[in-house]
C-alpha cells in the first residue's frame, strides 16, 4: 500500500460536477474578476468564521502583507513574530520593508511564549506583533496574548493560513481576532483550486484600509489615495472555495475522526502525540507526534519510506535559523526551543477520507519499529 502524505484528489461525490458547473457559467458570463462570485465568496466566509469584513486577496502570504501594511508597518518599524512558523511571515514582515524580531515558542504547544513575547513587547514597543496558529489551533495563551496586546496598544495580527475551521472558546478562533489572515492555498484545510488568499477583521477602518491596499490604493477608478499593489482573488477561485465551503464540515468531521484514530491507536513508548490545548476545537490539518531520541526518529523514518507512507515536518526549522535571517532580522527574545522541538516533530498522512485499512497499515508499522 502506498499513503500519500495529503490527498487533495479524494472529495465528495458530486463535487467535481458541481464545480465544472461553475467553470462553465463563469467562462461563459467571461466574469473572472470582482463580482457576484468573489462578494458571494466574502459574505459566506463571513457568515462561517463570524467576523464582520473578509476581503479576499491574492494569497496568504499577500494577506499578512495587507494586515500588516493596513496596520501602519512601514520601514523603521520592528515586527514581533514567533520563531516557529511558516516563513511567509517572516518573509510578509520584510516585503513591507520592516525588521523582523523573532521570539521562542512554548514547545508545549508550539505557539509563542508568553512571558518572551510580553518582554519584547516591553523592550520594542513595536506597532504590530505577528502570531501564528500553525498545528490546526492556537497557543493555550491566545486570550493573555490578545489582552496584552490590547492594553499595550499593539496591533496583534494572527496568521491564520492552517486554522480555518478551528473554534476556541467554541467559537471560530478568527472572530476574536483584531485582524487576523488565511491561505486557500489547495493543501490548506478549505483549499481553493490555486491560490487565494483572505483577511478578517472586526475593526471597519482597518477593513477598509486592507480592502483599498489591495486595489492598488485606489480612491476611484483612476484616483489613488495610497500606494497598494493588485492583490486580487478571481471569480474561478472564489467560486471552487464557495463549493469547498460547504463540505468543510464534513471534511474537518473525517480529519478529526482520523486524528483521533491516531491517538487512540499509536503505542509506541517513543512516540508522542501532542494534545491540542484546552480550550480549541482543532481541524485536523496535521497531528504532530514528536520523538525524542534522534536514532528512532531515523529508525521511524526509514520504515516508513521502505513501507511506502509519506510523512512530514512541519516545521523543520526555526526562522532564526534561516541563511536570510543573519540579514534581515532585527532581533531575538527567549531561547532556542523551536529548534530543539523542529528536530523532534514527526508528521503522519491525516487528510479527508482517509480509509480505516490506510490508518491501521499506518499505526502497525509505527507501533511495530
Ligand atoms: C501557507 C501559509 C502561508 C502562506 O500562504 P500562501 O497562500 O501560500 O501565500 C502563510 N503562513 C502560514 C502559517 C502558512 O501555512
Amino acid at each position: 500500500m502506498k499513503i500519500p502524505f495529503i490527498d487533495i484528489k479524494r472529495i465528495e461525490t458530486g463535487f467535481m460536477k458541481d464545480w465544472l458547473l461553475r467553470v462553465s457559467e463563469i467562462s461563459e458570463q467571461a466574469a473572472f474578476i470582482s463580482g457576484d462570485t468573489v462578494r458571494d465568496m466574502e459574505r459566506q466566509l463571513a457568515d462561517f468564521v463570524q467576523v464582520k469584513n473578509v476581503i479576499s486577496c491574492g494569497n496568504g502570504t499577500d494577506a499578512l502583507q495587507l494586515a500588516l501594511r493596513a496596520s501602519g508597518v512601514g520601514p523603521g518599524d520592528k515586527v514581533l513574530l514567533p520563531d516557529m512558523t511558516f516563513w511567509a511571515t517572516f518573509e510578509a514582515i520584510v516585503n513591507v520593508g520592516a525588521a523582523p524580531v523573532t521570539v521562542d515558542i512554548d514547545p508545549n504547544d508550539g505557539g509563542i511564549d508568553l512571558e518572551s513575547f510580553r518582554l519584547a513587547i516591553k523592550t520594542e514597543k513595536p506597532k504590530v506583533a505577528l502570531i501564528a496558529h500553525l498545528y490546526g489551533w492556537g497557543t493555550g495563551d491566545l486570550d493573555l496574548l490578545r489582552t496584552y496586546c490590547k492594553e499595550e496598544s499593539v496591533i496583534l495580527v494572527e496568521d491564520g493560513a492552517q486554522c480555518f475551521g478551528s473554534e476556541w472558546q467554541s467559537e471560530p478562533i478568527y472572530k476574536g481576532a483584531h485582524i487576523s489572515t488565511t491561505s486557500f492555498y489547495p493543501a490548506k484545510v478549505l483549499g481553493a483550486a490555486g491560490d487565494g488568499g483572505a483577511i478578517f477583521t472586526q475593526d471597519d477602518n482597518l477593513a477598509e484600509k486592507v480592502r483599498c491596499l489591495a486595489n492598488h490604493g485606489r480612491s476611484s477608478h483612476y484616483g489613488y489615495k495610497d500606494v497598494g499593489w493588485n492583490s486580487r482573488m478571481d471569480a474561478l477561485q472564489c467560486a471552487y472555495v464557495t463549493l469547498a465551503l460547504q463540505k468543510l464540515e464534513m471534511r474537518i468531521a473525517s480529519r478529526l475522526d482520523s486524528a483521533t484514530y491516531y491517538r487512540k491507536n499509536l503505542s509506541h513508548a517513543g512516540v508522542t502525540v501532542l494534545d491540542v490545548p484546552a480550550g480549541y476545537k482543532e481541524n485536523g490539518y496535521c497531528n504532530v507526534l514528536t520523538v525524542e531520541d534522534p536514532d528512532l526518529k531515523i529508525k521511524i523514518e526509514d520504515r516508513l519510506k521502505e513501507c511506502g507512507i509519506s510523512f512530514g515536518n512541519i516545521y523543520p526549522g526555526s526562522m532564526s535559523s534561516q541563511p536570510p535571517a543573519k540579514t534581515f532580522s532585527a532581533g531575538h527574545y527567549g531561547g532556542h526551543e523551536a529548534d530543539a522541538f523542529a528536530s523532534k516533530v514527526l508528521n503522519l498522512p491525516l487528510f479527508p477520507y482517509m480509509t480505516t485499512a490506510e490508518l491501521d497499515y499506518i499505526i502497525d508499522i509505527m507501533n511495530k519499529v
